[in-house]
């Protein structure tokens, strides 16, 4: 099935029972995402794709991942690595270990984050591999909506700067990073570390040590 409205196309399989709540989620929240972008519009008309199985899932995003020298974890469960929103549905995520718990406000969550995504790339234009992946993470849980909250930073900034795949509790630190920035930091400030490379290379290490000391003093 497809849906189209002025700003997304939705397909998505006509037995999934989420879709209206998924549909009012987005168009609701996503003005919020581009607001904080300074987007007044996107370029060009999101594509959202639900897979209904872990099979089309993987088939779409095995061949992509190995193309950047990735592989694929069973975690994964939403992706734009073709410029599209890619979902997996609901109930396929349950048969999943890592998301047996998801419920359908994770799921709207999980498609917001993916936007955040796309809104960022649309902000940076082209030129968009500024070799920060935690950055895009912290943006992307935080606007999302996501909630991490309550874990621990167990990296180093090294292992998180240049080896974010493997670093542990990876998600976990950049939505506190995310996080810290946001409640500490001026919306333009942070809308310059999007476009200035070389001041998010000075900061990230300084937030890092800051959000590290302020979130071991919390749970103390
Ligand atoms: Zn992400």
């Amino acid at each position: 099935m497809r849906y189209e409205n002025d700003q997304f196309i939705i397909y998505y399989n006509s037995n999934d029972v989420n879709i209206r709540y998924l549909i009012i989620t987005l168009e609701q929240k996503s003005k919020d995402i581009m607001e904080f972008f300074e987007l007044k519009r996107l370029s060009r008309k999101i594509v959202v794709k639900i897979y209904d199985s872990i099979h089309g899932y993987k088939e779409h995003l095995m061949p992509l991942l190995e193309q950047n020298g990735n592989t694929y974890h069973e975690w994964m469960i939403g992706d734009t690595l073709d410029d599209n929103i890619n979902i997996l549905a609901l109930k396929e995520c349950h048969k999943l270990e890592s998301h047996k718990n998801h419920t359908l406000e994770d799921q709207a969550k999980s498609i917001l984050h993916e936007f955040v995504h796309i809104c960022h790339h649309e902000s940076l234009g082209e030129n968009n591999s500024h070799g920060h992946i935690w950055f895009s993470e912290a943006l992307a849980t935080n606007l999302s909506g996501q909630d991490y909250s309550g874990t621990s930073i167990t990296c180093t900034y090294e292992e998180l700067k240049s080896n974010f795949p493997n670093a542990s509790n990876k998600y976990a630190t950049a939505f506190l990073m995310g996080k810290y920035m946001l409640e500490n930091y001026e919306r333009s400030f942070i809308l310059n570390l999007i476009h200035n490379w070389q001041l998010l290379n000075e900061f990230a290490p300084e937030l890092f040590e800051k959000t590290k000391a302020y979130y071991s003093k919390k749970t103390k």
